[in-house]
C-alpha cells in the first residue's frame, strides 16, 4: 500500500478537439487524457526527444518510488488517441488556454495543472493563511474564500473560478511567498492560469482532493468533508474543518493513476537507442540550457 497526499488538479475549461471526452472541463479527467500530450511538448521545448522517443531523468513528481534509470515513452504510440503529434501541436497551436511557456514558445496540452502538498501541508496552509485573510481584509463582503479553517479548504471549497474571484486568486497566490520551491512553483503556475483564464474569459476548474492510498491499482482517498473535502479522522458526523453537519464521504476510489506514459527506458527503447539516450541526457545535465554550441563558437 502506498500513501497518496493531499493535491490539487485544475483545469481551464476551453472545449477543443483535444478534450472531446465526457466531462471534458473535469480536471481528472483533463489530466488523464492529456498526460501524454503535455510530457511530449515539454519534452519537445527541452530537447529531450529522439526520434519517436520521448525521454527524461526527472523523478515523477506523482510516484513515490525512486526510478533508478531514465524513463521514456514512444511518442505516437502514446498519443494516437488524439490523433498523434501532429494533432496535438496543431490543435493547440493557437490554443488560449495554454498557461506555460518556454522563453516565447508556449507549451502544447497546459491548459491543466496540478499543486501536489508535502506530507505535513501546514506551512502551506499558513502561507495560505496570511494571504487569504489578506484578501478577505480587501472585500469583507465576498463570500470568497468560505469560512473554513484552515482557510486552504475555504479558497477551493467553491470549485470554478470565474469573473472576479479569478484576479482575486491570482492576487492571492502572489501576495505570499511559499515556504518551498515545489510549493511555490504550483502557486506561480496556477497564479499564471487564473490569469490567463481571466483574459480569456474562460472558467477555471480547481478540484481538491484530500490524501488516501493506492492498493491493487486502486486509488482510494481517506474518509472526507463532502463540501469542503477536508479530511476527515476524528468525528464522523461533523467536518471540524467547514462545520459542515452529516454524514463524512466515507472513501472513493479510483483507477490507480499510474505512470503512463512513462515506462522504464529498458522497457521501451532498443539497445543503440538506450546509449544514444543516456548520452543525450549526461549532455543536457551538463548544460540544461543546450546552448554549449553557442558559447564554444565565440
Ligand atoms: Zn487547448
Ligand atoms: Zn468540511
Amino acid at each position: 500500500m502506498t500513501r497518496t497526499p493531499e493535491f490539487l488538479l485544475w483545469s481551464i475549461s476551453r472545449k477543443c478537439p483535444l478534450r472531446t471526452y465526457r466531462n471534458w472541463d473535469d480536471p481528472q479527467r483533463t489530466e488523464r487524457h492529456l498526460r501524454a500530450a503535455r510530457a511530449f511538448a515539454e519534452a519537445m521545448v527541452e530537447g529531450r526527444v529522439l526520434g519517436d522517443l520521448c525521454f527524461d531523468n526527472a523523478v515523477d513528481p506523482w510516484s513515490v518510488a525512486q526510478e533508478d534509470e531514465p524513463r521514456a515513452f514512444r511518442i505516437e504510440a502514446s498519443l494516437a488517441h488524439l490523433g498523434g503529434s501532429i494533432q496535438v501541436l496543431s490543435t493547440c497551436d493557437e490554443c488560449p488556454a495554454r498557461t506555460l511557456a518556454a522563453g516565447s514558445k508556449k507549451i502544447a496540452a497546459s491548459c491543466y495543472g496540478w499543486w501536489i502538498l508535502p506530507d505535513d501541508p501546514s506551512p502551506i496552509h499558513q502561507t495560505i493563511e496570511r494571504a487569504a485573510t489578506a484578501a478577505k481584509a480587501l472585500d469583507p463582503n465576498d463570500a470568497w474564500p468560505m469560512p473554513t479553517s484552515p482557510c486552504w479548504y475555504g479558497v477551493w471549497q467553491q470549485g470554478v473560478f470565474t469573473g472576479d474571484h479569478l484576479p482575486a486568486l491570482t492576487a492571492m497566490l502572489e501576495q505570499q511567498r511559499f515556504p518551498s520551491e515545489t510549493a511555490q512553483a504550483s502557486a506561480t503556475h496556477l497564479a499564471a492560469a487564473a490569469r490567463v483564464a481571466f483574459l480569456e474569459r474562460l472558467p477555471l476548474v480547481v478540484t481538491l482532493y484530500p490524501p488516501g492510498h493506492v492498493e491493487n491499482r486502486l486509488w482510494t482517498l481517506d474518509p472526507h468533508c463532502p463540501r469542503c473535502q477536508a479530511p476527515s479522522r476524528h468525528d464522523p458526523e461533523r467536518c471540524g474543518v467547514c462545520g459542515y453537519i452529516g454524514p463524512i464521504t466515507p472513501t472513493t476510489t479510483f483507477k490507480a493513476r499510474g505512470s503512463r506514459p512513462w515506462r522504464p527506458l529498458s522497457q521501451v527503447a532498443l539497445p543503440e537507442e538506450r546509449a544514444k539516450v543516456r548520452e543525450l541526457l549526461a549532455a543536457l545535465e551538463e548544460d540544461p540550457e543546450g546552448n554549449s554550441d553557442e558559447e564554444s563558437k565565440e
